[in-house]
């Protein structure tokens, strides 16, 4: 879905859905920004009623009711979208590449026509109309060519469609991305270096594998709400330190990988150490307003991609050194050695 508002309409849209939203007690996360937007917007009517009938019975707006709004109205309105758009995509080409062969075909035709009065007219009389005839014989044959070279350029074009259509599919039903941190997934990881995005592959790359230490033990002390917000802000603490060739990803609960390029094992074990103290210095802020610091601490494996890695082979030396560093006394970097047997 794409949103047509202006910035001043959806900054005056948010006032209104954070006012909405705020005596409910649905957690404040996208999907319930989602739904009390479009709600709040007038963009999607049936989505209205449903949430109208819901307030009017004055029941409080629970996330169960959200997820449930969301699923009907909003996630099922994109996939029904989506098989709508692919539709018509079949339609379109299946109706070009069928008008194209009618055209061959009456072209056909009108040229075996042509040929047939030609060899009449030459029996008769006049070689001058026989000559011009044949002149057009061969104008017509030029076309017909020219629309065969048409429709098989077209049948590419149809493959070429069925597999973006494909990968348009595998995008839908595969998401790369985690919703919680807005970093890339373990699929995403594995489509900027398998995908047909960059073709560099794993040439030239450092992976860092990177754990938040005694992460269950910052969850039962501060609850998992402050432990979301923790792995939002390492999120974060990636991203502000990653150029436009490296990408971070988020690939299990308390794990996440960040793939630089063009780096030296150096430069790279010298970011993951940034990387290593900047979350270390992350304060933890309660709801109540008590704040924590020092309890956030990171262990980063790094490896340097070999020819002939995999994704998996170049992760598992990644998770080695990682090891490494959570026996060695955790919040630490270490680093794979480059010859080192796997
Ligand atoms: P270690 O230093 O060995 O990594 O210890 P750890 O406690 O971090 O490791 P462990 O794998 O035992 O714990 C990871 C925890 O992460 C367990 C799980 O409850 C928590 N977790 C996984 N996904 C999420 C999430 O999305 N949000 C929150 N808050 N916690 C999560
Ligand atoms: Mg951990």
């Amino acid at each position: 879905m794409v949103y047509q508002q202006s910035r001043e309409e959806s900054a005056e849209i948010l006032r209104c859905v954070l006012h909405l939203m705020s005596p409910h007690p649905a957690g404040y996360h996208p999907l319930s920004y989602t739904v009390w937007y479009e709600h709040a917007a007038q963009i999607n009517p049936p989505l209205s009623q449903d949430l109208e009938k819901l307030l009017a019975s004055c029941a409080p707006v629970s996330d169960a009711d959200v997820r449930r709004l969301h699923a009907l109205h909003i996630a099922a309105r994109d996939v029904a979208m989506f098989e709508q758009a692919q539709r018509d995509l079949h339609e379109l080409i299946g109706r070009t590449e069928q008008d194209t062969a009618e055209a061959e075909g009456t072209l056909g035709r009108f040229t075996e026509t042509l040929a047939a009065a030609a060899q009449q007219l030459v029996q008769r009389d006049g070689d001058a109309v026989a000559e011009m005839i044949g002149r057009l014989l061969a104008q017509a044959e030029q076309v017909c060519s020219k629309l065969n070279a048409l429709h098989a350029q077209l049948a590419r074009q149809r493959a070429e469609v069925v597999g973006i259509i494909d990968r348009l599919e595998r995008a839908h039903t595969e998401p790369q991305r985690d919703p919680l941190t807005q970093l890339a997934n373990l699929n995403g990881l594995r489509r900027a270096i398998e995908g047909e995005d960059d073709p560099r592959g794993l040439m030239d790359v450092v992976l860092l594998a990177i754990d938040i230490d005694y992460f269950k033990r910052i969850n039962d002390t501060h609850g998992h709400v402050v432990g979301d917000k923790v792995l939002v802000k390492v999120a974060g603490i990636l991203r502000e330190r990653l150029n436009g060739a490296d990408l971070a990803a988020r690939i299990g609960g308390d794990e996440f990988a960040v793939l630089l390029r063009g780096k030296s094992m150096a430069a790279a074990a010298a970011l993951a150490e940034t990387i290593r103290s900047a979350a270390q210095r992350m304060l933890i802020v309660h709801p109540d307003g008590a704040q924590f610091a020092g309890d956030v601490t990171l262990s980063i494996g790094a490896a340097a991609a070999r020819a002939g890695d995999s994704l998996e082979t170049l992760r598992h030396r990644a998770d080695s050194a990682l090891y490494d560093a959570k026996s060695a006394g955790r919040n630490r970097v270490a680093v794979a050695a480059e010859g080192e047997p796997q």
